[in-house]
């Protein structure tokens, strides 16, 4: 069951299962954010909270780290042919990401400051408490329907600074096939 807690000013989903086999309270967060809680019967709700709450600085740390992980694809390039290839489509990477934010902020209308494009080797973008967007300039090299969950999955945590099941809702608002276009960036990539 779905369950929501406040730690450390953050309104956090989890869910709740409760179990009459475990013998103690059990934390799982998976790699999507999300964060499961089992208790065991015998112990109260009130206890599963404190526990959560004893945590929390160690649970928002772990969800922070919850990345946009890039498949392991090789462009093939490496050292200055790279950086070239960077260099080369960096300008377009940076056109696509600005208009496909302004397409989709028409109906977040969320406040971002700084769009930057780079060259990271193992995300396809990510969001900074500051509220900066950054992109890889692979972006270019996936199907626009790719990117542009790239883009809204990052637009969203604008206002979601975490991977739960409250930031899926708010992506699949303009991205309904969101879990698609997610696992096509694992196999798909041209
Ligand atoms: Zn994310």
């Amino acid at each position: 069951m779905l369950q929501q807690i406040k730690l450390q000013g953050r309104e956090l989903d989890y869910i709740l299962k409760i179990s009459s086999r475990a013998r103690r309270l059990r934390l799982t967060i998976y790699g999507d954010g999300r964060l499961v809680l089992t208790q065991p019967r015998f112990l109260s709700r009130r206890f599963a909270e404190d526990f959560l709450r004893e945590k929390a600085a160690w649970i928002l740390a772990r969800l922070d780290k919850a990345k946009e992980s890039m498949s392991p694809l090789d462009s093939g390039l490496s050292g200055a042919d790279l950086r070239a290839d960077y260099l080369a489509k960096k300008a377009d990477a940076y056109e696509f990401a600005r208009t496909r934010l302004e397409h989709f902020n028409k109906f977040y209308n969320f406040a971002y400051q700084k769009i930057s494009i780079r060259n990271p080797r193992t995300r396809w973008g990510s969001c900074s408490r500051k509220g900066n967007l950054n992109f890889s300039y692979r972006l270019l090299d996936l199907t626009p329907e790719a990117a542009d969950y790239i883009i809204v999955h990052e637009l969203c945590h604008l206002a979601q600074f975490n991977h739960s099941p409250r930031f899926w809702r708010l992506v699949s608002r303009t991205i309904p096939d969101y879990d698609e276009r997610r696992r096509s960036l694992r196999n798909k990539i041209r």
